[in-house]
């Protein structure tokens, strides 16, 4: 039996669950409870961050703070104020813009493998300090301040990293801008910028997965592979711009080899191992393309770069075809791939086991590691590179590339071709 105090508090607690009937809302009572919500959203002070997890996309977002640590991520809905050096402004349709993935990230900002400091190699630093000594003659930096991958980290306050990199970079594009930039990068053996952007709307190789879609994929098509240095039906190939291409001898069609800083590419050490080295030098096609800017080179990251088992496979199947035996793996390169030329950043960050990360598909944020997502790929990007005539683009590499003879290619256009571009054929009224 419940004595008179239990009683008399069950009852006044019963009190709080009785209905109440408000008639006019905004006077409901009792309405204290709803602050704990509102706190919930408020901060102390805001700052906008450009998020760059793994991907190319850069979005300007917003970061919440309240007693010191970021609690919340929005868009910042500011596109249409952001300007570049030149005034020239992007538009507020960009806005809003965010992802999952931007919504996650603070949990990276506190994620247990998060680099506690900024740090700098030790030579790099000392060539800061040196005032970024280069050679006279080329431009290049002296080999003792570049290290990478063996050099000592030194840990730096956060505003004198901030400093380095300021002055780096001002250092660099002092130095390669302009005709005197050009000079200096080609005495130091490049003749071309390379990119590698992903197809878009091609998820990384899907493009070339099936054989009819890897001969739609670009000019280097045939079903008979007539031509038996063709590692499939078709061709891995790189975009450049046909004047470019004419002045180096290089014909459209062309094989050509493509190196990139020798140090570095296509992997440190090559120079003592020369077998893994000639299945990772780059060779593929070059195409005409008269969009591509003079002085740079595009390869698309979406083909099946070479294996150990993919040049092995075209030195020694009877069909010379790049397919592995024992998996199938077929490659569209005879050799190497664009990978050869560009180097990933491995961010710790992005390679934990408990990282908060969005799904392979749709919405869903999960944790850990997933296949191509936040893997240690790194996003396509920019890179020197030497461009070197290798094989004629005829067939077995005897002459030039089928389509020029025919005059249906930029530079090599019969009076045929041209009038058809032209519209000269069209008769109607
Ligand atoms: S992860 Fe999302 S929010 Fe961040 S840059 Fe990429 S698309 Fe933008």
């Amino acid at each position: 039996m419940l004595n008179n105090s239990v009683t008399a508090s069950v009852s006044k607690i019963s009190s709080f669950l009785e209905p109440v009937t408000i008639d006019n809302p905004s006077a409901y009572p009792n309405r204290g409870w709803e602050k704990v919500y509102r706190d919930l959203w408020v901060y102390d002070y805001e700052f906008t961050w450009l998020c760059s997890p793994n991907d190319t996309h850069g979005c300007l977002l917003k970061a919440y703070v309240k007693n010191g640590v970021v609690v919340r991520i929005a868009p910042s809905y500011n596109y249409g104020k952001a300007s570049d050096i030149y005034g020239n402004r992007a538009s507020f349709r960009w806005d809003p813009r965010i992802c999952n993935k931007g919504v996650a990230m603070l949990r990276r900002f506190y994620g247990d493998r998060r680099i506690r400091g900024a740090y700098v190699r030790k030579g790099f630093l000392q060539w800061v300090k040196d005032g970024f000594r280069r050679d006279p003659e080329t431009g290049a930096i002296p080999a003792e301040y570049v290290r990478r991958g063996e050099d000592e980290w030194v840990k730096v306050p956060y505003e004198e990293a901030f400093q380095i990199v300021a002055k780096a970079l001002i250092n660099i594009v002092e130095t390669y801008s302009g005709a005197r930039g050009a000079e200096l990068l080609q005495k130091q053996g490049y003749t071309h910028v390379l990119y590698t952007p992903k197809y878009r709307h091609g998820a990384h190789t899907t493009l070339i997965d099936v054989d009819i879609v890897a001969m739609w994929f670009g000019p280097y098509a045939d079903p008979y592979r007539r031509d038996k240095r063709m590692p499939f039906v078709a061709d891995g190939y790189m975009d450049i711009n046909p004047l470019d291409a004419k002045k180096m001898g290089i014909e459209d069609g062309d094989y050509v080899r493509v190196n990139g800083d020798p140090r570095y590419e296509p992997f440190e050490g090559w120079q003592e191992k020369p077998n893994d080295a000639k299945v990772a030098n780059l060779v593929l096609r070059v195409r005409y393309y008269p969009g591509i800017p003079p002085g740079t080179a595009r390869i698309w990251f979406n083909m099946y770069q070479a294996s150990h088992g993919t040049v092995k496979a075209h030195e020694t199947r009877p069909d010379d075809l790049a397919k592995t035996e024992k998996t199938n793996y077929q490659s569209m390169f005879r050799y190497g791939g664009h990978q050869a030329l560009t180097r990933s950043w491995l961010r710790p960050t992005l390679l934990t086991d408990s990282m908060a990360r969005k799904g392979v598909a749709g919405l869903l944020i999960g944790k850990g590691f997933a296949p191509d997502v936040h893997c240690a790929n790194g996003a396509p990007r920019e890179s020197y590179v030497k461009i070197e005539k290798f094989e004629a683009g005829g067939i077995g590499g005897e002459g030039v590339w089928r389509p020029v003879t025919l005059g249906i290619r930029p530079l090599n256009e019969s009076d045929s071709f041209r009038k058809y571009v032209e519209g000269g054929f069209f008769v109607g009224g």
